[in-house]
């Protein structure tokens, strides 16, 4: 599935010139696959939208006991400290002159956690201004879903 989304994302990323890393072998999740594509589809379409040309997107999924760990890395603007708390509610956008923005509703990561939560996940980020930011997506799996 994050296979899936990078191909559909890989025009973005080759004309924005962004590198892509993907570690991850065959992991199947549990849960309702349309609602976690949802979840790689913003998380991978921020992490664009927040990363200058030639910058570098890294996508990591593994397996640590009854979990499965998805982490979306770049190495794009980040976020404020200060901010880093509001960004999963509703409309928030940390760059209000995005607001007029079409495709940009704040809405994103709400619905991401949401999903995330309904799945009995969790959803952190770590982000570092100038330096980039890291979406981890932990969700609960078991050993057999793992190819
Ligand atoms: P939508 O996802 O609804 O199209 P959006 O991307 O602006 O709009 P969210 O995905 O909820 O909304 O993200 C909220 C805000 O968090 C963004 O507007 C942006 O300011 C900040 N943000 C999210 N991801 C990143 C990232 N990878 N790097 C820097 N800032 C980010
Ligand atoms: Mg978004």
């Amino acid at each position: 599935q994050l296979r899936q989304v990078i191909q559909i994302m890989e025009w973005h990323l080759t004309e924005k010139e962004l590198a892509v890393r993907l570690h991850a072998g065959e992991i199947r999740l549990t849960g309702d696959s349309n609602l976690l594509y949802q979840v790689w589809m913003n998380l991978v379409t921020n992490a664009i939208k927040y990363t200058p040309a030639g910058g570098t997107l890294s996508i990591a999924a593994h397996v640590e006991g009854q979990q499965c760990i998805v982490t979306v890395t770049d190495n794009g603007a980040g976020i404020p400290a200060e901010q880093l708390p509001m960004i999963f509610d509703r409309f928030y956008k940390v760059d209000q002159s995005r607001s007029r923005e079409p495709g940009s509703s704040g809405l994103g990561l709400a619905i991401a956690q949401k999903i995330v939560q309904a799945h009995g996940g969790t959803i952190e980020v770590t982000s570092t201004v100038g330096e980039g930011t890291t979406f981890t997506v932990t969700l609960p799996c078991h050993p057999n879903d793992i190819d």
